[in-house]
């Protein structure tokens, strides 16, 4: 899959080979790197030791070039990036800012298609179809 991932506000790439780079603050104002996977579904995710991601506590996820917080208008618990596939067409990409909560919705014009077991928590806040 070499779908690339862009910031809504910049359109810098956030996906360098298979990571997703995002700058990131913790409740506790601890701020870092963290690398994610670009697979749908895939939760994993690395950090440096020294930045502490608790289960169940928000974290602010920042574009680590323009800086802009990547906040869904949507739902203030969601993070909001876009996806571009090998067409050119972008997609909304949203997915939960709650550590170890595992939802993500794609979103392209009035459908979503939903990945994560925890994929029911927002899906209502959305009023699109989900495409089965
Ligand atoms: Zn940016």
């Amino acid at each position: 899959m070499n779908f690339d991932f862009l910031c809504p506000k910049c359109h810098g790439h956030l996906r360098v080979g298979d990571h997703i780079i995002f700058s990131v603050k913790t409740e506790n104002k601890e701020s870092g790197l963290i690398l994610m996977h670009p697979e749908f579904g895939n939760y994993k995710y690395e950090n440096h030791s020294s930045l502490r991601l608790e289960e169940g506590k928000h974290i602010d996820f920042y574009c680590p070039i323009c800086h802009a917080k990547l906040t869904s208008d949507r739902h203030e618990n969601l993070v909001k990036i876009i996806m571009c596939d090998e067409n050119g067409k972008e997609f909304e990409i949203l997915f939960s800012k709650i550590a170890g909560q595992k939802c993500t919705y794609k979103i392209i014009g009035e459908s979503v298609e939903v990945f994560g077991k925890d994929s029911d928590d927002y899906i209502d806040f959305f009023n699109l179809s989900a495409m089965t």
